[in-house]
């Protein structure tokens, strides 16, 4: 779509950390969760989150989420387009409601706040949308009537940050799927009305599958959503207090051929991509394999967002026949993988239904039986651990850092990340270093060998066939080796 030249009455965008498409690689994007380091800031923007192709300050693609609000306001006949934020001075002047996306605004995100509390900065996402905010362009519209609506999954941190919302004027936060609720919002503030400053969409106001639309124009990196909610239930979680809903193949092939306008893949989106069209927490197989096979008949190659280790771990077979799809293709594929702990008494206790259908005293188990079933068919898994969840015992984090043991011949990133009050236990307590004991040290320079093992093949793989690779690889590889040399100085070897 393009809109460029118009004047339009709503202006999306997001900050520069989430309208990048990361060198056309969703790993490298993790890097926005880092503060400012050893390498230049002007060099680790070009690296980690370079601006996105744009064409008159309209982006060539954009995060999925903003597209489905962008589909659905033209749906309902608004006049709306999505901006580059470095292009906004040439939009907002014209209109009346600025939405903004937002992932991790604060960087109190798990990964980010993990970060900022070890090396006590401001991460990069944190920074960008600060800055996104301080545009004297905003500033501007702002003081002739601008309405601001902020939404997306980081919309839980607002609360942290009252202030913030005062001193930026934003003027509305809506919290949770948006589909049903963005229309009336946005009709209020162009009709001059006040708007509620936190909308919290119940679970009535939750879209069925008919009432999400496709998006009309290009996500980042090919990303397409096959369903909505997972249906484990682990307690620090807020995506299981959402319903459970999958895409048909055709809503899924439709938003591929939007994206194929840019990119040349899907990268498939779910909490749990191996339960596809399932009830439950038992993949399906035939659905499953329908839609690896139709969407590699329609494009060149796929990718998961995230997958589950008990759901790989129950179905052996299938997970080997999928993988036999999608190698058709490409070398290897990746996913985002929790592991969370390596104790089954935690397991038992924080995600009881996180190893079903095994029973949660098998987790350890599970995960090494997922784990080595990746490894053999080429998933590479972007594995993440609790650190500090309440009822952590030492016990616990002694049995997960005996599991990583277990794991140091698994191709894979393994990620600890400290304790964020989210989802049922979003009363409890944040975790920070100062509470960090040696037995969780130890296991922070565990995964930290970990990585540091893997990380350059790792950056080979990612980078393999581009024709860029020659230029690039070698400034993440320095980058690899000065953290190696710092961690090295500081007694981890
Ligand atoms: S499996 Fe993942 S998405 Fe599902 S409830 Fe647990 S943490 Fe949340």
């Amino acid at each position: 779509m393009d809109k460029a030249g118009e004047s339009c009455k709503v202006v999306l965008t997001a900050d520069r950390t989430l309208m990048s498409d990361y060198h056309h690689n969703e790993f490298v994007g993790f890097g926005t969760c880092a503060p400012p380091n050893v390498i230049p800031d002007w060099l680790y923007k070009f690296l980690f989150f370079p601006p996105i192709k744009t064409k008159d300050g309209v982006p060539v693609a954009a995060p999925y989420g903003l597209r489905k609000i962008e589909a659905q306001l033209l749906m309902e006949g608004f006049d709306v387009v999505t901006v580059d934020p470095d292009y906004l001075g040439k939009y907002v002047d014209e209109a009346r409601v600025l939405g903004i996306h937002v992932m991790d605004p604060f960087g109190l995100g798990p990964a980010s706040s993990t970060f900022a509390s070890i090396l006590k900065k401001e991460p990069f996402l944190a920074q960008y949308f600060r800055m996104l905010m301080e545009k004297s362009e905003i500033k501007r519209a702002k003081k002739h009537g601008l309405k601001i609506v902020i939404g997306g999954p980081g919309v839980w941190q607002f609360k942290y940050r009252p202030e913030f919302v005062k001193e930026y004027g934003i003027d509305c936060i809506i919290d949770g799927e948006a589909e049903k609720v963005i229309g009336k919002i946005v009709q209020a503030a162009l009709n001059g009305e006040d708007l509620p400053q936190y909308y919290e969409v119940s679970v009535e106001e939750t879209p069925s599958l008919e009432e999400i639309p496709d998006i009309v124009a290009p996500s980042i990196n090919d990303l397409v959503e096959i369903g909505r909610g997972c249906c484990r239930g682990c307690r620090f979680c807020s995506v299981t207090l959402r319903p459970l809903r999958w895409y048909p193949y055709d809503k899924i092939l439709r938003e591929i051929e939007v994206n194929m306008k840019v990119g040349g893949g899907a990268c498939l989106h779910a909490e749990d991509v191996m339960v596809y069209g399932s009830k439950n927490t038992i993949p399906e197989d035939e659905k499953l394999i329908k839609l690896h096979e139709a969407v590699l008949e329609k494009c060149g190659g796929i990718g998961w967002s995230h997958c589950s280790l008990a759901a790989v771990a129950s179905k052996p077979k299938l997970f080997s026949k999928i993988s036999e799809i999608i190698l058709q293709k490409q070398s290897w594929w990746g996913a985002e993988v929790g592991i969370e702990t390596g104790s089954a008494e935690l397991a038992k206790k924080i995600m009881p239904a996180k190893a079903h259908p095994f029973k949660p005293e098998e987790w350890p188990e599970v995960v090494r039986t997922g784990m080595g079933l990746m490894h053999d068919y080429k998933l590479i898994p972007a594995c993440t651990l609790i650190v500090g969840v309440p009822e952590e015992t030492e016990d616990d984090v002694i049995k997960t850092i005996e599991l990583l043991d277990d794991l140091k011949g698994i191709r894979s990133l393994i990620v600890p990340l400290f304790f964020v009050p989210m989802g049922r236990l979003e009363d409890e307590d944040w975790f920070n270093d100062a509470e960090m004991n040696s037995v969780h040290q130890e296991l922070l320079i565990k995964c930290l060998k970990h990585d540091f093992y893997w990380i350059n093949s790792l950056i080979d793989l990612a980078f393999a066939g581009k024709w860029y690779a020659k230029l690039i690889r070698p400034f993440y590889r320095l980058f690899v080796e000065i953290i190696i040399h710092k961690a090295a100085k500081a007694g981890i070897r």
